[in-house]
Formats: C-alpha cells, structure tokens, sequence
C-alpha cells in the first residue's frame, strides 16, 4: 500500500505517471511535462495551485503535450524516480516526443504558469527534427506558404495572427486550436514586412481571418488577448472539436493511511516517527543516489554514526546500526553502489529479519491529510531527540561535544540528502550563520530549538501548513508554563532557563510512547 495520497487528483487534466513513467514519457508520439514532486515537501504543496493551473491552461494543447505527475514519496515510484534522475523536489522535466531514455528529460526551471507555459511553447518550437505529429507548425508563416496555403491543405480556414516577435500568443492560439478541424493559426512576425505591408498592419497584435473561397477579413475583437482569439475561431461555422483519444489520469487509486486515526498524547515523542524517520531517509532519501562516494558517503556514515551513538533503538535495531556502521567505516572513503548498501540495510548475510520497518507509520507527526507533517517532522523530531540523547552522554562523560556532532550531522544530512531542495537552502543559511558560536551540548539542544521555531515563524500560515496543527512558537504554555514570559510591554519573551530542562525531559528516552509500533 501506498504510504501518501498524493497531491492531485483524478479529476484533473493530468496523467498520473505511477506505474507506467518509461511507457508514457518514453517513445511517445506526444511531448511531455512532468512534475516529480513528494507530497509532504511544503515547497511541492506550494506549487501544487500552480501546476494545476498548468494542467488546465494547456489541456486543449493534448496530445500535442501532456501534463504528468508523479509522486516520489510513494514509495512504489522511488526506483522510477531514480531512474529519472530526481534528486529534488519538485523537479519539472520536459520529454520531447519520442524521447529515447530518462535522461533525455530536460529540467525546467519556471514558477509560474506564465513562465513555463512560454517554455513549453519554446520547446515545442526546438523540436524541429521530430516534432509530436499533433503539433501545428509554431514558427511564423513565409511569404510563399501564405499564397499557398490552400493550395496545399484542406483546411477552410487560415487564421493569421500578425505580432512583435517575442509574444507569444499566435503560437498559444494555434496551440490552443489543436484538437480542432477545419482550421489552421499562423503568426507573422513584425518584421515580415512584406506581409506586414500586404496586410497593411500598423497594429501589433492584429489579425486576419482567411477563407478558402478566396475572401479575407480582418479579426475585429475587443481585446486582443488569447482567449478572446480563441473563442472567435471555436466559433466559426464548420470548426469543431476532433474526437482525439486522450490519455487519462491512470493510477490504481493507493488507500490513504490517513483513514485510520491514532489517539495521540502531544506531551510525547512516538517510537513510531522517530523509526519511520529512519527507515524514509535511509531507504528512500539515500536510495535516490545509485552510487554515493565523497562527501556524500561521508554524510552518510557521520548520520549512522550518530545514529549508532544516540537513537534511543530497541535492541534489534541497536544491531543493525552497529553492522551499518561497521559496513561502512570501511568503506566510507571509497565508493559504494546504494545496492550494496541496501543488502546491509536488509541483513541479508545475516538470516535474520529485516529489523528496519518496511514502511512509514506516523503517530505525533501523523497529518489531518496525508501531504502534511509525516516525514519532515519526523526530522525534525528525529534530531531534536538526537540532541537530547547526546548531551545526556555528554553528561555521562561520553564525549563532551556529542551534541554539537549531532548538529553537524544534521547539516550534512540535510544538504546532501532532505529531497525538500528549498528546506536544504533555508536551513544550510541558518547553518552557515550560527552553527559555529555553539560552544557545547546545551547550546546545541537550544539551537536546534530556537531555529525549529524561527523556521515555524516563517511557515505560520503557507500552504504547507496543516490547519489541524498550526505552526506555533514551542513549546506553547500548554505544554511549559514557565517558558514563555509575557513582559510589560505585553512581548513575549523565552526563559532559556525553563526552556533547556522541558526539552531534555521532553526528548529523554523516558518520554518516548511505544505506542502503534509494528
Ligand atoms: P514540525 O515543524 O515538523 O515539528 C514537529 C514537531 O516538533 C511538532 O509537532 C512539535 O511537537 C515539535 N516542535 C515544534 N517546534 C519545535 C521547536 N522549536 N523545537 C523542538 N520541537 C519543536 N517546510 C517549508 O515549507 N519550507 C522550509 O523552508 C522548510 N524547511 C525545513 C527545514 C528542515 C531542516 C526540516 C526538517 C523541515 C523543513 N520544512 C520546511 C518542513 C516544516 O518545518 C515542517 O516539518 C512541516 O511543515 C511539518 O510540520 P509539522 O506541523 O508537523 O511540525
């Protein structure tokens, strides 16, 4: 079963591509877009207004192009998305028609409908070669082919769109006429200017509407905008719409875990999410790299190693990460294939029972829905934990700066491995600013703190946000009523010295619930 719903929905002008990514991208007589996403990226959940609005805007434009998508958090698309050379989330992929392997997908880089629209349009246009055969010719009508239009198609009509030559309109408007006969759109740009001077135009944009018994006229509309364009020529008699057969949305719909509803005690930290943590990074996260070597490699082994050191793990688990580590201290400054890797994570020397849980299971850091909290909460609960448990060695006399260590791991981990490509910037910044002023343990439990919040400040409010768990300044006087101080002038100010013992009391192993574990 699938682990996360996904984003989109059926009912949307999108093609699911879970399942059957190499057969639709690959060879296809249409071009692609395809957003690689994972549903519990908050940058993802972002863009997803946009995408859909995407999907809409260019729907006519089918089976000239189609829009896709494909959730990477679904663990069953994880090798399909490595295969694809997804490393972040979202990543946007343009598949020209009749692509040959994953690699040929082009990433692009646009945020607004505007923008990638354009793109597309671009990069429809470069397809000289092999275009997709349901693509009408974009670039601007010669001298010669307007006197011979009729001559050589059968069309009724010709629409000519007359325009300075960085708009895009006349090639939206012959896109946005795709799926319908009788007619054809051309642009001629400004500087034709035999045509220009033919048509007597002085106006950019303006249009012409040629019919095949031989009369012309010019496109009087109110506004010379696409739509207005488009719904004059879908209206002219004789232009209707061909029955094309269309790829639909095509996933065998996931049950969504979500359904069932844990009871949940916020004063804890669950066993559950601090595994599933571990189990989504090292065999998901880590698993999008086929072959990890320098600096990358040696994020990993620093995170077993910290793991090793301070996961508060059941006694099954505690040996596997031993082995992990010990696979991989020798190993570290070399070269490793995630293949191999994953034989150690499986224990498959070892004829024992896979000790990692095969799947998520989310219990504080389970969402109302299933594209909110989950994994990057786990994260963040995940190192908290870490911070706490290591100082609490410190304090034991286990190496005194153990939970700065943990913090360096967390950096390293998140630039080189957290799919959330814009979590990675903003937390690498907050890094870079201040990791080095912390001297010691305590400090390090309270940096981590203090930066979770000031990340909570920023989200409070965006899409990402589940209204069910609001981002908060934590902890809230809820859970500490003596950590938060209300000052005269009404600001509310931390006592660090109430602050520190709640979160290692909060974060120690006696606080941790079994509850829900598998
Ligand atoms: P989370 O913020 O994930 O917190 C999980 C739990 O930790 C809370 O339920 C609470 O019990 C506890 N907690 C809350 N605050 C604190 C605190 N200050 N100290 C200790 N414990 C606390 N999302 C984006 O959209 N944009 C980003 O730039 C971004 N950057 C991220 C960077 C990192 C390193 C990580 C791990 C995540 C980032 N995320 C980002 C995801 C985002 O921070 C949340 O994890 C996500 O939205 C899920 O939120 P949540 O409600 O489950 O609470």
């Amino acid at each position: 079963a699938s682990a996360h719903g996904g984003l989109y929905s059926r009912d949307e002008p999108l093609v699911s591509l879970a399942g059957a990514a190499r057969s639709l991208l690959l060879g296809s007589r249409s071009s692609w877009l395809a957003e690689f996403y994972a549903s519990w990226c908050g940058h993802c959940q972002q863009f997803k207004p946009t995408w859909s609005a995407l999907a809409r805007d260019v729907q006519d434009w089918r089976p000239a192009i189609y829009t896709a998508v494909l959730d990477c958090a679904d663990e069953s698309n994880s090798d399909t998305c490595g295969e694809f050379g997804i490393l972040g989330y979202p990543t946007v992929k343009f598949f020209r028609a009749f692509a040959e392997k994953p690699s040929d997908g082009i990433r692009f880089q646009a945020h607004n409908v505007k923008d990638l629209r354009e793109k597309i349009i671009d990069h429809l246009e470069a397809q000289k070669e092999s275009p997709p055969p349901a693509c009408p010719p974009l670039e601007p009508i010669s001298t010669n082919e307007l006197e011979q239009f009729f001559v050589n198609n059968n069309e009724e009509y010709l629409a000519v769109i007359f325009e300075k030559s960085k708009i895009y309109m006349g090639r939206e408007v012959a896109l946005d006429m795709v799926q319908f006969e009788g007619i054809a759109v051309r642009r001629v740009v400004e500087d034709q200017t035999d045509l220009v001077e033919k048509f007597k135009v002085s106006m950019f944009p303006s249009g012409f509407l040629l019919c095949r018994n031989g009369s012309m006229s010019e496109i009087a509309l109110e506004e010379q905008t696409r739509a207005s364009y488009t719904k004059f020529l879908r209206s002219l008699p004789g232009v209707k719409r061909a029955n094309y057969p269309l790829i639909g949305w095509s996933e065998t719909v996931h049950s969504d875990p979500t359904d069932v509803t844990k009871t949940v005690d916020r004063s804890k930290v669950y066993m559950a999410d601090l595994e599933s943590a571990l189990h989504y990074s090292l065999r998901v996260e880590v698993a999008r790299f086929t072959t990890l070597e320098g600096d990358r490699l040696k994020a990993l082994y620093g995170y077993v190693n910290v793991l090793r050191k301070f996961f508060p793990a059941r006694p099954y688990l505690r040996t596997l990460l031993n082995t992990l580590y010990s696979w991989l201290r020798l190993r570290w400054k070399t070269k490793i294939s995630y293949k191999d890797f994953e034989d150690v994570l499986d224990n498959k020397k070892q004829s024992q029972k896979a000790v990692l849980s095969s799947d998520v299971n989310y219990v504080g850091c389970q969402g109302s829905k299933s594209e909110y909290r989950g994994f990057p909460c786990s994260v963040w609960t995940l190192f908290h934990t870490l911070t706490v448990q290591a100082s609490e060695a410190a304090a034991q006399g286990r190496g005194k700066l153990a939970a700065k260590e943990v913090l360096y791991t967390m950096r390293n981990y998140v630039s080189q491995f957290f799919g959330c490509e814009e979590c990675a910037t903003h937390f690498e910044s907050m890094a870079a600013e201040s990791i080095v002023l912390v001297r010691n343990s305590d400090e390090a439990i309270l940096w981590l703190w203090s930066r979770h919040n000031q990340v909570n400040k920023r989200l409070a409010g965006a899409e990402s946000e589940d209204p069910k768990f609001p981002k908060v300044q934590w902890p809230t006087p809820e859970f500490c009523p003596l950590c938060q101080v209300t000052q005269e002038d009404g600001t509310v100010t931390w006592d660090l010295t109430s602050v520190l013992p709640f979160l290692k009391t909060h974060f120690s192993k006696n606080n941790i619930a079994l509850d829900y574990l598998v």
